[in-house]
């Protein structure tokens, strides 16, 4: 199939990209490289440097590829910074993602695939959340996609235009050529094996004192490797909705510690912060929606393999794709 991606040369795209072209995909990519990184693009892809939210370039680019589906990774992705700098939340993610929905309809393109976010469900009065559950962000991240993904939905149904939103868990581990490399880093995982690296002198672990058993977030960690399989998946179904993406089990932030100690072999230093503004205290997935429509469960089910292949990424590019 012909593909446009959007945001191919950030963490998840990257990784999404690689499997497009292994399952036999023609791939372009729309990418500003305001996050992403020219490196993290695989060989054989089109890929143009640009905002998704430039029209003009928008026309050009659908104009070229002629794509038949649209998977769109680019956006901005940070609740603490959501909460400091809305705007640039709802301009990147809401409106500029509109945008480029409008692009896509209007070039005929028949299937678009968003990459959305747990963060639309707020503080879930029950987990695990299923996908039928309440959405009520808590952050303006949350809220920016949760509009992109209202959007979406009127235009399947007045259109038929097949609208897939994938709302991701924690995304996290790499694959064999691509990982995750923040210009800022804030993410966990990342974070913590920076620390055992030496990179970071100590950690900090923001919010001791959440509802939670041991007093940390507790969220859903999925490989990306498992986030591109399903976006695989989406690409040859023929339906709209939204589907939660994670392994449906939750682990705390002291667990993600320990496994990052074991597997490192490090003791990371560890400085206790009060709570980050905007983290709900846990996020766990309901699964089933996913394994009954898309034919799609997390293969690496073991919150240490996800930090192993991470730790292997880390160490084979210390300096990301600075290197
Ligand atoms: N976290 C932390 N220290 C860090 C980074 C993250 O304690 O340096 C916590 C954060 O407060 C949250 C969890 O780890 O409870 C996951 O955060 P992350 O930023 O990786 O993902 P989010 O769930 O915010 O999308």
């Amino acid at each position: 199939m012909r593909t446009l991606v959007t945001g191919g040369a950030g963490y998840v795209g990257s990784v999404c990209v690689e499997r497009l072209l292994a399952e036999g995909h023609t791939v372009t990519v729309v990418d500003d490289l305001s996050e992403g990184h020219r490196a993290a693009v695989a060989p054989g892809v089109d890929f143009c440097e640009g905002n998704f939210g430039d029209l003009a370039l928008l026309d050009a680019v659908m104009a070229k590829a002629r794509p038949e589906a649209v998977l769109h990774f680019a956006g901005s992705t940070l609740v603490g910074e959501s909460m400091e700098n809305p705007l640039k939340y709802f301009q990147n993610n809401t409106a500029n993602g509109i945008a480029l929905l409008k692009a896509a309809a209007s070039a005929g393109v028949g299937k678009f695939i968003f990459s959305s976010t747990c963060a639309v469900y707020g503080e879930p009065a029950t987990v695990p959340i299923a996908e039928t559950a309440p959405r009520q962000p808590v952050n303006p991240y949350g809220a920016s996609k949760l509009m992109m993904e209202q959007a979406m939905e009127w235009q399947t149904q007045a259109t038929g235009m097949e609208c897939v939103a994938l709302r991701y868990f924690n995304a996290a581990g790499a694959s064999e050529n691509f990982g995750e490399h923040h210009r800022h880093e804030t993410h966990l995982i990342p974070c913590l094996l920076q620390t055992a690296l030496g990179q970071r002198e100590t950690f900090s672990l923001f919010g001791t004192d959440h509802p939670t058993p041991d007093g940390t977030c507790i969220r859903d960690y999925i490989h990306v490797s498992d986030l591109a399989a399903a976006h695989a998946q989406a690409l040859r179904s023929g339906i709209s909705g939204p589907f939660n993406l994670g392994r449906g089990r939750g682990d705390s932030v002291r667990e993600v510690i320990a496994a990052c100690c074991e597997v490192t072999g490090q003791k990371i230093s560890i400085a206790e912060k009060p709570a980050r503004e905007g983290d709900p205290p846990e996020l766990v997935a309901t699964v089933a929606k996913a394994a009954e429509q898309l034919n799609w469960h997390a293969e690496i089910t073991n919150l240490h393999e996800i930090v192993e292949t991470a730790w292997r990424w880390h160490q084979d590019y210390p300096d990301g794709y600075y290197a």
